[in-house]
Formats: C-alpha cells, structure tokens, sequence
C-alpha cells in the first residue's frame, strides 16, 4: 500500500474534474507562506491539496 500512497502524493492532476493542479501559496490567514496544490479550474472546482 506504500507505493500505491507514493504515487499519489506526486499526482498533478484534479481528481474531481481531471483539470491541471497548479501549487499556490497561502496569502493570508494563519498559514501565509505555505504552499499547497489548488485545482487551475478554481473557482469552478475549489479542489485543494496540501
Ligand atoms: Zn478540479
């Protein structure tokens, strides 16, 4: 089950809509400066992945 979790913690792609994940910085809030992935389809599908 390792390998199965490693591939997909290198996945670039949306899950809910198949669209392109692109990573973004938090700009605000408690977490600014941290960085995670968001769906390029955002705001259409507010998909994000930390
Ligand atoms: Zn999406």
């Amino acid at each position: 089950m390792r390998s199965l979790q490693d591939r997909h913690s290198s996945v670039t792609v949306c899950p809910r809509c198949g669209a392109n994940l692109a990573e973004r910085t938090v700009k605000q809030g408690p977490r600014t400066g941290n960085k995670f992935l968001g769906c390029s389809s955002y705001p259409k599908c507010r998909f994000t992945l930390n």
